[in-house]
């Protein structure tokens, strides 16, 4: 069992990781930059550390930096979170060469879910069912290229393999526009990731965002905690989540999360992670996967009753994994409405002080944020200052509770998208369960 663990993560996702901490008896120390000495789990961690200053590149990407933390304050294991440098294998490697143990899985396999190319070969192989696409990287071969966007068929999607965060991709709706395509999107790609490695894939008209939790143990044992819809969208950024997702076939659903799990030993995963898919017309297709805890983790908590932070900090302080796949139960509904420090309609940053708070509470009502009345959100990072989670039996009960929810929830000072979520959760549409990837930019398009 771990006995200190260093947050190297800020905001609502550092409380959270702090809170089971403190369950588990684990003493924290808290990193933080200049502006963020007031942030609540710096606040409440056993230690806390100043690791720069306010712009993130000289505090929480620092290495070194954090690093030092762990030699200083004697920490065992480092938390990255989600962002920051959770998914940076080079930290990863250097954590582990400190003699320190990183929570979440290798570096190597952190390197080759990095690489999309990679990550997808290793889906073949492992029977995840994949995009349609190129397999491989793309040449500059332009006879083979168009050969391949015949086979793949039109549209097609240009996608560099080292992108993330919705950038370096390129959609291609005839063979006259493909050369000239991948050729902007391998020059964009080199000069954005250092790496201009592009592949091809068939471009899903409508698909909806399907994703699967998984746990493993790194000792041969992986479990799934089933799925999660995460459709609702804003440039390519995640706004209200679901657990379970619905209008799914059983046959579907089932082969999808049982290949996850058999993916998971395949490749030797350890931690928390999600395999991330787009479903169209019946159909799964992988597209990336996640080597970290995700900022939706709380609506599958809701529906196992399962604490994934948890589970994270067990694995890696060497733990087998104490649940089976027998042992996790999905029972009912649950949502997540993110809750930014920015404008509901021009989706404008508002960072400020919080002058008056009120969070929401009640039967299945959680709430994860580190904001407080008299707390300033700084403008260097992340606008998001919370989220709120409900639970209900079904998905109607969940989803009415969540519109009760926000409407208790109360801030002062800063604006807040909390009137696109009240918005979100009484959308005829929405309600019906199953809108796709386009449906939150179409609908805010037609709102003006
Ligand atoms: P990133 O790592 O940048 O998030 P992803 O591969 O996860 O990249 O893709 C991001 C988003 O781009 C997806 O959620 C989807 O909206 C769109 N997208 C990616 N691949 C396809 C595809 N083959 N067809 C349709 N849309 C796609």
């Amino acid at each position: 069992m771990l006995e200190k663990v260093l947050i190297a993560n800020r905001g609502e996702i550092a409380l959270r990781i702090l809170r089971s901490c403190k369950e588990l008896g684990i003493k924290t120390v808290a990193v933080h930059s200049k502006a963020d000495a007031n942030l609540k789990h710096v606040l409440l961690a056993d230690e806390s550390i100043c690791i720069g200053p306010n712009s993130s590149t000289h505090s929480y990407l620092n290495v070194p930096a954090i690093i030092s933390a762990m030699e200083i304050s004697n920490a065992q294991a480092v938390h990255p979170g989600y962002g920051f440098l959770a998914e940076n294998a080079d930290f990863a490697e250097q954590v582990e060469k400190s003699g320190f143990i990183f929570i979440g899985p290798t570096a190597s396999v952190i390197r080759t879910m990095g690489d999309k190319v990679a990550a997808i070969k290793a889906m073949v192989k492992a029977g995840v069912p994949t995009v349609p696409g190129s397999n491989g990287p793309l040449t500059n071969d332009v006879a083979r290229n168009k050969k391949i966007g015949i086979k793949v068929g039109y549209p097609v999607i240009i996608k560099a393999a080292a992108g993330g965060g919705g950038r370096g991709m390129r959609v291609v709706h005839s063979e006259i526009e493909l050369i000239s395509a991948i050729q902007l999107t391998k020059a964009e790609a080199q000069s954005a990731f250092g790496d201009g490695t592009v592949y091809m894939e068939k471009f899903l008209e409508n698909p909806r965002h399907v994703e699967v939790q998984v746990l493993a143990d790194g000792q041969g044992n992986a479990i799934h905690l089933g799925d999660r819809d995460c459709s609702l969208q804003r440039r390519h950024q995640k706004v209200l989540e679901e657990a379970p997702a619905p209008n799914i076939p059983e046959i579907a659903r089932n082969n999808v999360l049982k290949s996850c799990v058999d993916a998971c030993l395949t490749i030797g995963y350890r931690g928390a992670g999600t395999f991330e898919f787009l479903y169209e017309d019946g159909q799964f297709f992988f597209i990336e996967m996640n080597t970290r805890v995700q900022v939706e983790h709380p609506v599958t908590e809701m529906v196992t009753g399962i604490d994934i932070v948890k589970e994270q900090l067990l694995i890696a302080g060497g733990e087998k994994l104490s649940i089976t796949q027998q042992d996790v139960k999905i029972v009912g509904h649950a949502f997540e409405c993110r809750i930014n420090a920015e404008d509901s309609s021009t989706f404008m940053p508002s960072p400020g002080k919080i002058t008056a708070y009120h969070a929401p509470g009640g039967n299945g009502v959680r709430v994860d944020s580190h904001i407080y009345a008299g707390y300033t959100v700084p403008p260097h990072y992340d606008s998001l200052i919370g989220k709120i989670i409900t639970f209900g039996k079904d998905r109607s009960s969940a989803l009415l509770r969540m519109a009760s929810a926000l409407d208790e929830l109360h801030i002062e000072g800063i604006k807040t998208n909390t009137e696109l979520q009240r918005d979100l959760v009484s959308d005829a549409e929405f309600l019906k369960g199953s809108v796709n990837i386009h449906y939150l930019e179409k609908k805010l398009a037609l709102q003006g």
